[in-house]
């Protein structure tokens, strides 16, 4: 049998966190057992479903490189099909049609709380036949009244709901919509759908499902609910805690294998390894493993993997993931070192692509002014015999590597009789604006013989007026 899973957002909002990690173990589930993954965007909520939300998601999905088989499939599309499904369960009599008012259900819930039970609805319309008059009916799921569901969750272990616990639920409203449960149902039947993979949230769902879909003389699939994200306070991941959207990762400089290695440690653990490349998840994911309690989210160790991530990737696949946050910032990449150059330069000392991307403006555009406290401490006056003989000797090198810039500033340094970071130092602030750079001889090679020169002579001349100033 050929495994099928399917992630199945309502479109209401972004792709978050909790959405895209239950999304990546349906794909990894379906990866590694060689079957198939399938999107169905669950719109029927016609008031709250939106466009962009759909496209969201579907950018999520792209950017994080979980490729589905099949899909797109929205439920809007499917009105037809759920209408038929509601018809065969009325003839079958599975479900019935219930005239109740408003005030009836509320005057139900009313003397229920009353009674201190738990509100539900009484099946007052499981026998009743005759229509009434200026009532549209709504179509409710004649649930067995006894006997229990066992859901033998692939996380939760064997889960036992009483049916005596389960009303008669709604399945299309008065004006002839399907509700949730039953396009799920229809959707998975139809679908062929074998393992559903979902927040636990779903979980008091399922019995209602499980019953609807033997009403259908259907086998249910297999079930595993995973448990939610806290946030760092122990309450239920959000906005407060930090990032709405997975996109929000791609604009903060986050490499999309970093989050889905993040996302598949939340919640699942292979001894105590913490890093797995995409093949290597596949091979060792196994749902049966989620761990049953909620996880909590770490941004520090999210930062922390994508710092391993920019250091270990071949630095190609870095650099085309700069090359993004490059243009957020207006650089032009052809206008100065190639990027997968800047990439290795750089990987060691930044932990985002957003990071790497500002500290490496300086190799493609002239800087406004310099770091004050940099200035201050690096461009002083004993600076400018230093940089004019380095500025003299650059222009004179005959080949401009690393190793013969190297060899300049040192010379420098034994010259002066000054220790090397006193030559380097002013010299990085010369170049890069402020404090931090690449090695020196690195920083110098990339950014190209001529822009050396001409910030070497502006940092001259600006310690020269800043005297004259004085
Ligand atoms: N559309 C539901 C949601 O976004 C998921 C339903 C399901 O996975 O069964 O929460």
């Amino acid at each position: 049998m050929t495994i099928r899973t399917r992630f199945a957002p309502s479109p209401t909002g972004y792709l978050h966190v909790g959405g895209a990690r239950t999304a990546l173990f349906s794909w990894l589930h379906a990866r590694k057992h060689g079957g198939r993954f399938v999107l169905r965007i669950e719109d029927t909520d016609i008031e709250r479903s939106t466009i962009e939300s759909v496209n969201a998601i579907l950018e999520g999905m792209t950017w994080l490189g979980l490729e589905y088989d099949e899909g797109p499939i929205h439920q809007t599309e499917r009105f037809g099909r759920y209408k038929e499904v509601i018809q065969q369960l009325l003839e079958s009599g599975h479900a019935y049609r219930c005239y109740c008012t408003k005030e009836e259900l509320e005057q139900m819930r009313e003397e229920q709380m009353r009674r201190k039970e738990k509100p539900r609805y009484d099946g007052r319309c499981r026998t009743k036949r005759e229509p009434r008059e200026g009532v549209e009916p709504v179509i409710r799921f004649r649930n067995p009244v006894e006997g229990v569901v066992v859901v033998d969750d692939l996380v939760r272990g064997r889960v036992m709901f009483d049916n005596s616990e389960l009303d008669d639920l709604i399945i299309a409203r008065s004006d002839g919509t399907p509700t949730y449960n039953l396009t799920v149902v229809v959707d998975d039947l139809d679908m062929g759908i074998t393992h559903v993979i979902r927040g636990d949230d779903h979980l008091n769902n399922t019995p209602r499902q499980i019953n609807i879909l033997k009403a259908l003389g259907a086998q249910p699939p297999q079930y595993a609910h995973v448990p939610m994200i806290l946030g760092d306070d122990g309450k239920r991941l959000s906005k407060r805690h930090g990032a709405v959207s997975v996109m929000q990762y791609r604009e903060e400089g986050y490499l999309p294998e970093a989050l889905l290695n993040y996302l598949v440690r939340l919640g699942w653990s292979c001894g105590d390894r913490e890093i797995f490349a995409l093949d290597e998840m596949i091979a060792l994911f196994d749902i049966r493993d989620v761990n049953k309690s909620a996880s909590t989210f770490n941004s520090e160790k999210l930062l922390w993997l994508n710092h391993q991530y920019i250091m270990n990737s071949e630095p190609e696949h870095v650099a085309h993931h700069l090359s993004y946050q490059m243009s957020k910032l207006d650089v032009d990449p052809t206008e100065g070192p190639a990027l997968v150059e800047v990439v290795k330069a750089q990987r060691e000392r930044t932990k985002t692509l957003a990071e790497m991307a500002r500290n490496s403006l300086f190799f493609y555009r002239d800087f406004d002014g310099y770091e004050e406290k940099a200035a201050r401490k690096n461009l002083k006056p004993e600076a400018v015999e230093p940089l004019t003989d380095m500025l003299q000797n650059f222009q004179a090198l005959p080949d401009w590597s690393a190793k013969a810039i190297h060899r300049i500033v040192k010379e420098t340094a034994e010259l002066r009789g000054l220790k090397l970071g006193k030559v380097a130092q002013p010299l990085r602030v010369a170049v890069a604006g402020g404090p931090v750079s690449p090695p020196i001889d690195i920083t110098l090679q990339l950014l190209g013989r001529e822009r050396t020169l001409r910030r070497i002579e502006r940092a001259i001349a600006w310690i020269e007026a800043q005297g004259a100033n004085a």
